[in-house]
Order: C-alpha cells, then sequence, then structure tokens
C-alpha cells in the first residue's frame, strides 16, 4: 500500500477526523493530491477516511487513476463533483470532514458546505508535514532531477557566449527535456550582465558578452519532483568588484551547507549565510531568504529566513537550498545555489554542478 496513503490515514484518525477531501479540479492543481494518490492526471478529487479511500475523476482519466492509483476506489465523475462527495458521506456516515482551508476558493467552499451534510473541519498543513521528510525513494527520485539539470548545463555553458538570455534558457530547456525532464522544474532566470542585479531575471534578447557575470537559476522535473540550482559564472575577464561579491558568497554558501544538519533550525542555516555577509559588508545587498525546502513544490517546507519563527528543526530527509546572492542595481549580481537533503550525519549535495568559479572564454 501507498506509503504516503497509510501515514496520512494513521494522521487523519489521531486528530479525530472521519474524512478528508483534497480537490484538484482543472484550474486549481495540487500536489498534496499527488502525493497521496500517485494520480498525475489534471483533475481528480479525493476522499480518504482512516480505512477507505476514493479518487473521484472524468471520463478521461478513469483508466489512467486506475493504473495509477490502485489503493483508491475510482468514482466516475458524471455528476457536479458535490453531489458524489455528499454521497460518499451519506453511505459511509462521515460527520466531520477535513478540508484544506488555505486552498480550496470561496465558490467551491460555498457550494460544498451548502450541499454536504458534515461538519466541516480545516486541515492545517497536515498533507504539507507528511511531505517535509522525503524517503528514500523520493530522494533518489530528486537526484535524477538534479542530475538531469546538472548534465544538461554542463552541456549549455561552453557555447553560451554571443547566445541572448533567452536562447540560454531555450536551449538548456531542451536538454533536460532530452534527458528525461518531464518539464522544467520552474521557470529558468537568466540573468547577464548588470540584469544579474535582478533575483528573478526573465531571459530577455540581451547578448552575453564579454565581462558579463550570468546568473542562471535551473531545475528539471523527474515523476514530480523538482530540482533547484544555480550558478554565476564569469565570461571572460570580470571586473574585481563581481570577482569579490562572487567570492563573498561562495563562502557564505558553504557555512550555510555546513550549518544544515540534524538538530540545526533552518534560520541557524539562515544566520550562518546572513552574518557573514552583513560582516562583509553586503547585508543590504541581500534581500531574500536563503532558503527552502524542495519536493513536489519548488518551494515548500522547510524555510531558512531571516525570521526567528520560520525556524524548523531540520531532521534526516528534509530537502533545504542554501542560495545566499548579491545583487548591485546597476552593476550585477552573484548567486549560489544547492539544493541538500539532510542526513544523519550532516547533509547530501543533490544538486551537481561545483560552485567554484568559472570562467568561459568568448
Ligand atoms: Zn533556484
Ligand atoms: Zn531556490
Amino acid at each position: 500500500m501507498r506509503e504516503s496513503l497509510k501515514r496520512f490515514q494513521e494522521t487523519i484518525m489521531s486528530k479525530g477526523l472521519e474524512g478528508v477531501v483534497i480537490a484538484s479540479p482543472e484550474d486549481l492543481s495540487s500536489t498534496n493530491l499527488r502525493y497521496l494518490s500517485g494520480f498525475t492526471g489534471s483533475s481528480a478529487y479525493l476522499v480518504v477516511t482512516p480505512d477507505r479511500a476514493w479518487l473521484l475523476t472524468d471520463f478521461r482519466y478513469l483508466e489512467q487513476a486506475a493504473t495509477e492509483c490502485p489503493d483508491f476506489e475510482i468514482v466516475k465523475q458524471d455528476k457536479q463533483v458535490v453531489l458524489s462527495i455528499a454521497e460518499i458521506c451519506r453511505n459511509y456516515r462521515i460527520g466531520v470532514l477535513g478540508f484544506e482551508a488555505d486552498k480550496v476558493p470561496y465558490q467551491m467552499w460555498h457550494d460544498w458546505n451548502g450541499q454536504v451534510p458534515v461538519v466541516w473541519r480545516p486541515l492545517g498543513k497536515l498533507v504539507e508535514e507528511l511531505r517535509l521528510v522525503k524517503n528514500s525513494e523520493e530522494v533518489e527520485i530528486m537526484r535524477k532531477a538534479a542530475r538531469v539539470a546538472g548534465e544538461s548545463l554542463l552541456e549549455v555553458l561552453p557555447s553560451m557566449v554571443g547566445l541572448t538570455e533567452m536562447d540560454v534558457a531555450l536551449s538548456l530547456e531542451m536538454a533536460m527535456r532530452r534527458r528525461g525532464a518531464g518539464s522544467l522544474g520552474f521557470p529558468t532566470i537568466v540573468g547577464s550582465g548588470e540584469r544579474g542585479a535582478l533575483p528573478h531575471a526573465h531571459p530577455t534578447p540581451r547578448r552575453i558578452q564579454p565581462g558579463d557575470m550570468v546568473t542562471i537559476d535551473f531545475g528539471a522535473e523527474v515523476n514530480g519532483y523538482r530540482s533547484d540550482e544555480t550558478v554565476t559564472v564569469a565570461i571572460g575577464t570580470v571586473s574585481d568588484q563581481m570577482r569579490q561579491i562572487f567570492d563573498i558568497v561562495a563562502e557564505a554558501q558553504a557555512l550555510g551547507i555546513e550549518a544544515a544538519k540534524p538538530g540545526a533550525t533552518s534560520h541557524d542555516v539562515d544566520t550562518a549565510v546572513r552574518s557573514f555577509i552583513d560582516r562583509a559588508g553586503y547585508g543590504e545587498a541581500f534581500g531574500h531568504g536563503t532558503g527552502h525546502g524542495v519536493g513536489l513544490d519548488v518551494h515548500e517546507n522547510p524555510f531558512a529566513f531571516s525570521d526567528p519563527r520560520s525556524a524548523e528543526v531540520l531532521v534526516p530527509g528534509m530537502t533545504l537550498t542554501v542560495e545566499p546572492g548579491i545583487y548591485l542595481p546597476g552593476i550585477g549580481g552573484v548567486r549560489l545555489e544547492d539544493t541538500l537533503v539532510i542526513t544523519e550525519t550532516g547533509n547530501e549535495r543533490l544538486t551537481m554542478v561545483s560552485k567554484e568559479f568559472r570562467t568561459i572564454e568568448g
């Protein structure tokens, strides 16, 4: 039986819920639904009780759902889905039903509340908490996604001088897809020259030229899981100032990676990175968090932010990026990012591209 479903059913029971509904219609994709069921189609709903599980989907996905979700009873959605949910609740005497209060749109909630005869309970982050610790199978898929992305980057880097940022992003995407990525992990960021000062630079027609530092933030999606990695490379000779901020970011990143171990908190990782950049005089130029978990979503728990309330005690199986950056408007920027998985003794780097200073000759 699917491990995530089994653990979720135990959790439901311990929280006193008689059932839970998870909605992932066409316009509201839910990685929680995929996590619990394995379903990869674009529209479905789950109803889960401590000992049963239904997946409601339409004609297009009936066969696929039966194959992907052997632990679920597949219900054909041939009427309003709210009526099917109400029927299950009546037939199986579900009186208290949990739902994802932070995800269900108001209109859907309104319909459910009017037509399903149950007491509704917000679910909180129960599914996200289960997703926080990855099992070895999930880690293996994430290793593969990182390898697909990293090998693709190494293929594209040597020939990027003279290309536009958009061409670099496109070449990288094609290389990742050829190596087996199902899609991009997220839209690729390419920021060259002074555009490197934009932390989330959308690729433009600007051409990569000698003297630039180029920041590329990229990832692949494999079996639903994502990779997340950032490199900043020099094209020919770059200014002393850019070289200096590269070294500061690299040192800060190494300190963050060292701090990411079981028992430490995600906030400790942020502090290790941020205090070093502060002391180097660039605190104001590092305006974002240090890192985040990665999995089915590219940004998920835990978060390594400067706010101590973000602190999550790290345990083996959690993933965390360490991605400090220094951004100087009108000049350029440097960001370096690796994705780690916490192990019993420290961490393992899933991403594979070296973060040493790298020069590409034009
Ligand atoms: Zn990234
Ligand atoms: Zn990231």
